[in-house]
């Protein structure tokens, strides 16, 4: 592995963000192990705040890759608080667990823990341009979307804004896709999850598409990643389900690299995304209504410990997966059973 931390910027004293700290220290001290890169820098205010991407593991195209993101909204702290809780893991393990380093000679791992430093620094769901991240990639919904929620071009005075029609892509938006050409996409099989907050009371596990209410190509994948889910954790908690069964949304990021990835039938490119059901931490402690912050984040430690120990042991779960597709990807008749118990499932039993 190349020893690219050497070639790290210097930590910036104190950006204002506990959690961009945190992942400067951790990248800091972290020695030689993972490669470091700025995607581009966000402004924000008299600010230039930093976009990292940390990746570790095998870069060869031939083995699987798995993208793990967080704080595209940067109300969502406890999005990026749970990737950099991983790759903290990760990197500690590094000087000893040696089924991790053989592990990591089958798989690439990326790590964009804060996608949007600016909105984090901001305290604000869209990033300092006023533009939902999430709400930004040049795609409509097919089908109707929820006014507002599911995105609009009003202005950025609202939430959810999708940013001017035919604009350029925002620089946060441009930097996630061009990490996804070059480190997932590149790859023959790939994975990628993006971690939320704030929807209901569950956690969920969801997949494309967003756009539209039809099922995607990969159907069968995500009912075998499912079930495989299912038995390795049979206590787990998550809904598993297309995002399409909660709400359907113009622009979102992941339906359109899901779609560009499909231009290349020797690719697999499985894009997941956790939202943790904040509503549940509101109910335990009320008080967190009258907190914006609170309505998306966990206040109170322990509980917010309880967070970071759920999901990381699932953040494991979906490395494992990425690097044992082979083992779990269904084919032939399996695939089709799959499809069929998917639609069956999912789609109101239409298994067309
Ligand atoms: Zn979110």
């Amino acid at each position: 592995m190349i020893c690219e931390a050497l070639r790290y910027p210097p930590a910036m004293a104190d950006t204002g963000i506990l959690e961009l700290d945190e992942l400067e220290r951790i990248v800091a001290d972290g020695g030689c192990r993972f490669e470091t890169r700025t995607l581009c820098h966000v402004a924000c205010g008299a600010l230039h705040l930093p976009l990292y991407a940390i990746s570790l593991g095998n870069p060869d195209p031939a083995v699987p890759a798995i993208g793990i993101f967080g704080g595209v909204h940067g109300l969502e702290r406890i999005g990026a608080q749970v990737v950099i809780a991983y790759l903290q893991s990760i990197i500690s393990r590094l000087r000893w667990d040696t089924t991790l380093n053989r592990q990591l000679e089958q798989v690439r791992l990326v790590f964009v823990p804060i996608v949007n430093p600016g909105g984090m620094l901001r305290r604000t769901r869209a990033n300092p341009n006023g533009v939902d991240l999430m709400r930004n990639a040049p795609l409509d919904a097919r089908e109707s979307a929820p006014f507002l929620v599911g995105g609009h071009r009003l202005g950025p005075w609202l939430p959810w804004y999708r940013g001017p029609f035919a604009g350029p892509l925002e620089a946060e938006t441009t930097a996630v896709c061009q990490l996804v050409d070059e480190e997932l996409l590149s790859h023959c099989f790939s994975m990628v999850i993006d971690c939320h907050s704030g929807f209901g009371i569950s956690d969920r596990i969801w997949f494309p598409f967003a756009h539209t209410a039809l099922p995607i190509p990969h159907l069968a994948e995500m009912h075998a990643l499912m079930e495989i889910l299912d038995q390795t954790h049979s206590h787990h908690r998550y809904v598993f389900e297309p995002q399409s069964r909660q709400y359907l949304a113009h622009g979102d990021l992941w339906d359109f690299l899901y779609l560009r990835s499909l231009e290349r039938a020797d690719r697999a490119f499985l894009p997941l995304t956790l939202e943790m059901g904040s509503w549940l931490w509101v109910k335990k402690n009320p008080r967190q209504l009258f907190s914006r912050h609170g309505i998306f984040n966990p206040l109170i430690e322990h509980r917010r410990q309880r967070v970071l120990r759920r999901h990381l042991a699932w953040l494991d779960f979906m490395t494992r997966a990425a690097s044992g597709h082979a083992l779990w990807r269904p084919a032939g008749a399996a695939r089709e059973q799959h499809r069929q118990r998917a639609m069956q499932l999912w789609y109101g039993g239409h298994a067309q």
